[in-house]
């Protein structure tokens, strides 16, 4: 899933991308993809999600892109707000 997140941030350099505004991408799709892991273990889950098929992985990149979207608009580590996508 992190790696996904890079190969998707390298197509939007406009965006913040620190950690802050990373971990809110991941936690923001995270939150979409299995809503129950996110509020227990955020970083274990984070790293054990596992994507089985590529039904899943094409889900996956169109909630990061949401949370790029979104987090871009509006970053809370204080960045210039950008229209990233
Ligand atoms: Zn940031």
């Amino acid at each position: 899933m992190q790696r996904e997140y890079e190969q998707l941030r390298r197509r939007f350099p406009r965006f913040c991308g620190c950690d802050t505004c990373r971990g809110d991408v991941l936690v923001y799709a995270l939150n979409r993809l299995s809503p129950h892991y996110v509020s227990t273990h955020q970083g274990e889950v984070l790293t054990e999600l596992s994507l089985t098929s590529d039904q899943e992985r094409a889900k996956l990149d169109v909630v990061l892109l949401e949370g790029l979207s979104k987090v871009g608009l509006a970053p809370r580590c204080g960045a210039k707000p950008v229209q990233v996508v």
